[in-house]
């Protein structure tokens, strides 16, 4: 292959890795959005449980106050039937505790159900803070992960920069305006492979002799349909992943 055409092949490694890199680099605030967004939910169903507790604790006390109105109405009539003097303030008296002890039972019942209830919701808030511990961990976890990525696309752009300033160093001015004025206008792919007498990129179908040229690796041809810099690979070997991407409309 004419070094020519190994350096603009290069060049496009190198235009394609630094577009990838940069494209990840921009998410970065999207990243760290869904990363803010897992801890508050997970914060939020902490809150849920304890406003539940909380809740459940207030009618308590508000069910306990009730009970208590209802104790002391009990043991005033309780003390009203020992002074009874007739049979009928006597039943009217029964009649009254008879109510307040169904009221206090009922009110037992319903303290009963919300001590039960209470233990249901610590367990429940205790499941949530347990949770939030593990999923502040977990994000903790890919926050660093996602630091130590950005800084190896950092590093990667940097490197990108000196290598592709060094390609476009011995790059023929002329292959170098070819292959910038076509990625400008090619999604950033101004170089592509010919395969089985087509261009892989816009699968147009070259003329024979066109093909046969190119087939020689020796010189810059460009596509007649999308203009990218053809080239060819001369094995058959499957297109391996740092390969030049072919796949961009
Ligand atoms: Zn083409």
């Amino acid at each position: 292959m004419s070094p020519e055409l190994e350096r603009v092949i290069a060049l496009q490694k190198l235009v394609s890795a630094a577009h990838d890199a940069e494209r990840r680099l921009a998410e970065e605030p999207e990243r760290e959005k869904a990363l803010d967004g897992r801890l508050d939910a997970a914060g939020q169903l902490v809150a849920t449980a304890k406003a539940r507790l909380a809740e459940n604790q207030s009618a308590r006390r508000a069910v306990e106050k009730e009970l208590a109105v209802h104790q002391g109405r009990l043991s005033k009539f309780r003390e009203q039937a020992m002074a009874v003097k007739t049979n009928q303030e006597y039943h009217a008296v029964q009649k009254e505790i008879g109510f307040a002890q169904g009221e206090v039972k009922t009110l037992e019942d319903q303290i009963l159900e919300r001590m039960v209830e209470a233990d249901e919701l610590t367990a429940l808030v205790k499941h949530t803070e347990s949770e939030l511990a593990s999923e502040q961990k977990a994000i903790d976890a890919d926050r660093r992960a996602m630091a130590t990525e950005l800084a190896g696309l950092k590093a990667a752009l940097e490197r990108i920069a000196t290598e592709r300033a060094e390609v476009v160093r011995a790059l023929n001015p002329q292959t170098l305006a070819v292959f910038e004025f076509v990625s400008r206008r090619r999604n950033g792919i101004g170089v592509a492979e010919a395969r089985d007498g087509i261009c892989t990129v816009c699968h147009v179908r070259l003329r024979p002799q066109v093909f046969n040229t190119i087939r020689r690796n020796d010189q810059i041809i460009q596509c007649d349909s999308c203009q990218r810099i053809l080239y060819f690979k001369p094995t058959a070997a499957p297109a391996s992943a740092d390969s030049v991407p072919q796949s961009a409309p």
